[in-house]
């Protein structure tokens, strides 16, 4: 998807600091980090967000979760994590090609 940053991320054009990848997904290191460790886990296909989520797409969200625990161990998350998605305008979405943001390295308040 042509002005997708992170299909950008995806085709190599952007960098990024990979910790996982194989042929439905992608995990890298957040640019802006809002935890001690905050790794971006994202599908291989531009999905926007959770309102666009069906019976033909949804197996890369699957795949994406039966991998989180894997991956969060991999970046030393041995104590608990936090998964978020935000979606839309109010859900506070920035970058609208779905992705999961994998978060630890402390304590997490409520929030973060
Ligand atoms: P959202 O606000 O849409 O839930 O999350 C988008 C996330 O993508 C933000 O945490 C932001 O820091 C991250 N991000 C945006 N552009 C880039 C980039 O070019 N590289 C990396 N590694 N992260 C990015
Ligand atoms: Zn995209």
């Amino acid at each position: 998807m042509d002005n997708c940053v992170f299909c950008k991320i995806i085709d190599g054009s952007i960098p990024s600091n990979k910790v996982y990848e194989d042929d439905k997904m992608l995990a890298f290191h957040d640019i802006a980090p809002e935890a001690p460790v905050h790794v971006v886990m994202i599908p291989k296909a531009h999905i926007t967000s959770v309102d666009a989520l069906n019976a033909e797409n949804i197996d890369y969200i699957a795949h994406i979760f039966s991998k989180a625990g894997e991956i969060a161990k991999s970046v030393g998350l041995e104590n608990g994590y936090r998964i978020v998605t935000n979606c839309g305008a109010d859900g506070g979405q920035t970058v609208f090609h779905i992705h999961f943001h994998l978060m630890g390295g402390k304590k997490l308040g409520k929030m973060v």
